[in-house]
């Protein structure tokens, strides 16, 4: 597929939804793909990407920023406390605080830099073992918490199992932000974003569907 494409299937779910056009943000997740290929993206205006390493991150976007001028870069991936600094140095929104030491962390170089990037709260809505996120009964209280420290926390975020209906885990998502007063939800990839923003997703990260396959380098 092509962005166009893809930001043409997004305005549609818009219209069926009854939701407005500008009310989903396309995240385009660059992650591994050769710098030709997001130079081409680029090129198209597109200026919203996501990435999964602090440290692939930090190797790409300086220089695109140069090239291309301001770009919105959110963080998707785990992250770990001694790479907060640098993740909230480099990007405008971390998708996956997930634990009381990193909103700590987090909240505490806030206080020191005096600025901090947007925040959604992972939420493993499957409870897989090998995935990153709050437990879906105690994402209540984390909230709470993580609002306490004053950190601006938009919303959740969400990777349902890849054998599992996604929708079901997008409607708990939405439910738990709900409850919560947020309004962000990051949920949808490329293939089930038309499902989450019929259930509400306010940023889809949409990677292969608009770059291509991943090639993983051995
Ligand atoms: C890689 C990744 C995506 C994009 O996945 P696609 O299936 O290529 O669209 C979205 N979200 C997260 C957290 C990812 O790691």
């Amino acid at each position: 597929m092509s962005l166009t494409s893809i930001q043409g299937a997004i305005a549609d779910s818009c219209l069926k939804a009854g939701r407005a056009v500008d009310d989903v943000t396309l995240i385009a997740v660059s992650k591994v793909q050769p710098n030709a290929r997001v130079a081409q993206i680029l090129d198209q205006g597109h200026r919203c990407f996501g990435e999964n390493k602090v440290q692939e991150a930090a190797g790409k976007w300086p220089a695109f920023r140069e090239a291309y001028g301001q770009i919105e870069l959110h963080l998707i991936g785990p992250l770990q406390t001694n790479k907060a600094r640098q993740a909230m140095e480099l990007a405008q929104a971390i998708h996956t605080l997930d634990r009381p030491k990193l909103a700590t962390t987090i909240a505490r170089l806030a206080q020191e830099m005096g600025q901090c990037p947007d925040l959604f709260i992972q939420v493993n809505t499957g409870e897989e073992d090998q995935k990153a996120g709050c437990l879906p009964a105690d994402a209540d209280t984390f909230i709470k918490d993580a609002l306490a420290m004053d950190l601006p926390v938009r919303g959740l975020m969400c990777i349902p199992p890849v054998d599992e209906e996604p929708s079901l885990h997008f409607a708990l998502l939405a439910k738990i932000a709900a409850r919560n007063g947020l309004k962000g939800l990051s949920m949808g990839m490329s293939s089930d974003f038309e499902t989450a923003i019929a259930l509400g997703a306010t940023h889809v990260r949409v990677g292969s569907a608009i770059f291509g396959d991943r090639i993983y380098e051995q």
